[in-house]
């Protein structure tokens, strides 16, 4: 028999209506034995997500507000569920220890991690499958990286011991014993991981979208589906922004080289997208095969005359990136001329100025500077390398929807075409390259 590995979203165990549409689908194919789970999503689009629920009561805590009034609406939400799904299970033990933990100085991780535990123990419940703490199973390193090697034993031994069970999503543990959460999105590296040690034929990532779209729904009027994917393309578009699936999900599940499904628990019956190693055939007709991208981009644009034949002058550059513990997306570059492309956010202005300074003393330039407001846009498609003319017709769309571009880099695969705009055109921007290539 097939080993699935399913992980449902915050959306889709957001309220008891979820929760019974999930154990349907769980129930509905035996090979689906673990299942990992998210902490209660919007139920609406003004709702609140539990975890930012959570994060607000650190914060209080922290500016020493009472959190008691806000923490109960935390409380009703997971006695809402339990009582709407009719289920025996008093959890008001496990609430009231997590309040106070929280007040008694446990870190930021762990108040946002409980959403996710809570939640599992109303799905291992109601499902009658095992619940495995994901604080015994997901471990980090000192430095909070990932650690992978002591993560895939503990979980090996701890799946073997349980037909079905079901895994909290977000967090693991560091070595001095507090919780730690992946970044934002981070049940989906969960599921990955509990695939790859569940040695999994298939991971299912069921969210509230019938797969991976070729633009963000959000910005494109009803974008069409990628039926398959390859996890190089996917890689691309989820680091660009495309938010389906955490950008680091990818990683276990291609090592173990197991294919991902992105399905939908409101429309279960839609086949959703595939996301593979490798595809036979090429989708003929379409040569991209998505379009996403970013915000927040800020570019250094730096002039010298002759800088190409200065050896060096772009290691120096470098240098002064890693000085500053800076660290860059692309380096288009001309004749006299290079830019660096960096994330706006971790630059404050004082940062800019030290930069700005250090460039200058290390490669004495005619002129350096640093403007921000740039989006960054990924065209990507495995395609792309047999179709001639694609460059053109993103830049042709672009300017004919009157955006100025201002960078371009083409990824050496071949598998990308990366282009800077100002971030008042993003929006439009994305619109012109999908119809483009859709219509
Ligand atoms: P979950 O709570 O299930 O983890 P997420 O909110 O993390 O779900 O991801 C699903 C959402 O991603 C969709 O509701 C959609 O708004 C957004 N999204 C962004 N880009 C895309 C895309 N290219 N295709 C589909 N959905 C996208
Ligand atoms: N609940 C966490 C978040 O909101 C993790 C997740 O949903 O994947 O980011
Ligand atoms: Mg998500």
């Amino acid at each position: 028999m097939q080993m699935k590995v399913v992980k449902f979203g915050g959306s889709s165990l957001a309220d008891a209506d979820h929760f019974r549409q999930v154990a349907s689908i769980i129930k509905a194919d035996p090979c689906r034995h673990y299942v990992v789970a998210s902490a209660p999503g919007k139920r609406f689009s003004a709702d609140i997500k539990v975890t930012d629920m959570l994060y607000r009561c650190y914060d209080m805590i922290r500016s020493r507000e009472d959190i008691t009034d806000y923490y109960q609406q935390i409380k009703d939400r997971y006695n809402g569920i339990i009582a709407d799904l009719g289920l025996n299970f008093d959890i008001d033990g496990e609430l009231e220890y997590v309040k106070n933990a929280m007040t008694h100085a446990s870190g930021r991780d762990y108040a946002a991690s409980r959403g996710e535990y809570l939640n599992s123990l109303i799905l291992a419940k109601y499902l009658g499958f095992a619940f495995i703490d994901a604080e015994n199973v997901i471990f980090f390193k000192d430095n909070g990286s990932f650690d992978a090697e002591r993560t895939q034993v503990a979980m090996r031994e701890e799946l073997k011991k349980y037909e079905y069970a079901v895994i909290p999503g977000f967090y693991g543990i560091m070595p001095n014993g507090t919780i730690k959460t992946f970044s934002r999105g981070g049940s989906d590296v969960t599921g990955s991981i509990v695939a790859a040690a569940a040695n999994a034929d298939l991971y299912e990532n069921w969210t509230d979208v019938s797969g991976f779209m070729m633009a963000d729904p959000r910005i494109v009027d009803k974008p069409c589906s990628i039926e398959t994917i390859t996890y190089r393309e996917l890689r691309e578009l989820s680091y660009m922004g495309a938010g389906v699936l955490h950008e680091d999900a990818i990683f276990p599940v291609r090592a173990a080289g197991i294919p991902i499904n992105i399905r939908n628990t409101n429309a279960p019956e839609d086949a959703g997208t595939m996301i593979v190693a490798t595809t036979a055939s090429y989708d003929a007709d379409r040569v991209i095969t998505g379009v996403a991208g970013r915000k927040g981009f800020s570019v250094i644009n730096i002039e010298k005359d002759m800088m190409n034949a200065e050896v060096g002058f772009t290691r120096r550059i470098l240098d002064v990136l890693e000085d500053h513990e800076v660290s860059f997306e692309h380096i288009p570059s001309g004749v006299d001329t290079l830019s660096v492309i960096v994330p706006t956010a971790p630059l404050d202005d004082a940062k800019k100025e030290k930069l700005l300074a250090a460039i200058t003393r290390r490669t004495r330039p005619d002129s350096v500077v640093i403007e921000d407001g740039l989006a960054m846009i990924a065209v990507v498609g495995r395609a792309m390398v047999k179709a001639k003319g694609t460059a053109a017709r993103v830049f042709n769309s672009l300017a004919q929807a009157g955006i100025n571009i201002r960078m371009i880099d083409q990824g050496s695969s071949e598998l990308n075409i990366i282009i800077g705009v100002e971030e008042s055109d993003y929006e439009a921007a994305i619109n012109a390259i999908y119809k483009e290539f859709i219509c």
